[in-house]
C-alpha cells in the first residue's frame, strides 16, 4: 500500500496487528476515526491505554479486574465456598451473562497443552489448589471447553484436588464457550450449570 502519509500508514500498520484485521480493514477503520470529533478520538485512545495502564487481576481468582480484588470476590451474595474454574476472562462472562451461577471463580489463564508447550505451572493451579486448601469450599465446578486441551486440564485438576474430599463436578461436555458463545448457548450453559454432574460419572463413561 503507497500511503500519502506517514501518520496514516503508522496507524495503518498498528490496526493490521489486530487479530483478523488486514491492511485494507485498517485503513477503512483509520479513514473512520479520521472523520470523527477529535474528543471521541481521543476518548478511543485513552480507553485503550488507561485498559494496559490500569487494569489488574484478581488476587484471589485470576480475573481481570479495575481493583486488586474483583467484585465478583467482594459481593457479599456470592457464596465464596462454590467455586467455579474457568479458562479465561470470556469463560467467566459467559457464565455471568446466564444468570445461574451464584458462587466464585478462579481463571486459569489457559489449559494445559504439551503441543504449545504450556504446563501445569505456567497456569494458576497451584493457587486454586491453595484456595481449596486454605478456605472453605464446598464445591469445585470445572467448566472447561471440550477440547483436548480442555480435557487433559480436567484430569490434572482432579488428580491434585481430590485428596480434599469435596464433590468436584464439571458441566455437561461439548458446551460453546467465551468467544463462541451466542445467546441460544447461554440458555444452553446456564442449564448445565444447574444441571452439573460429579467429575467421576464422565470418567466411567
Ligand atoms: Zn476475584
Amino acid at each position: 500500500m503507497n500511503f500519502s502519509s506517514k501518520l496514516l500508514e503508522d496507524a495503518v500498520n498498528e490496526f493490521s496487528k489486530l487479530p483478523g484485521v488486514g491492511q485494507k480493514t485498517a485503513l477503512r477503520l483509520v479513514l473512520h476515526l479520521l472523520n470523527k470529533e477529535q474528543e471521541e478520538v481521543s476518548n478511543f485512545g485513552n480507553a485503550i491505554i488507561r485498559l494496559r495502564q490500569e487494569i489488574k487481576h484478581c488476587t484471589i481468582c485470576h480475573n481481570i479486574s479495575d481493583q486488586h480484588i474483583c467484585e465478583i470476590c467482594t459481593a457479599n451474595k456470592r457464596d465464596k465456598e462454590v467455586i467455579c474454574v474457568v479458562e479465561d476472562t470470556r469463560d467467566v462472562m459467559a457464565v455471568e451473562n446466564t444468570g445461574q451461577y451464584f458462587g466464585v471463580y478462579h481463571v486459569l489463564g489457559g489449559l494445559i497443552s504439551p503441543m504449545d508447550g504450556i504446563g501445569p505451572s505456567d497456569l494458576f493451579i497451584d493457587s486454586l489448589v491453595q484456595r481449596v486448601a486454605t478456605t472453605p469450599v464446598k464445591e469445585v465446578i470445572l467448566a472447561l471447553s471440550a477440547t483436548m486441551e480442555g480435557d487433559t486440564t480436567l484430569f490434572y485438576l482432579y488428580k491434585r484436588l481430590k485428596d480434599f474430599q469435596i464433590p468436584i463436578t464439571t458441566i455437561a461436555r461439548g458446551i460453546a464457550f467465551g468467544g463462541e458463545l451466542e445467546y441460544a448457548d447461554e440458555i444452553t450453559l446456564g442449564r448445565s450449570i444447574v444441571t452439573r454432574v460429579p467429575y467421576e460419572n464422565s470418567l466411567i463413561k
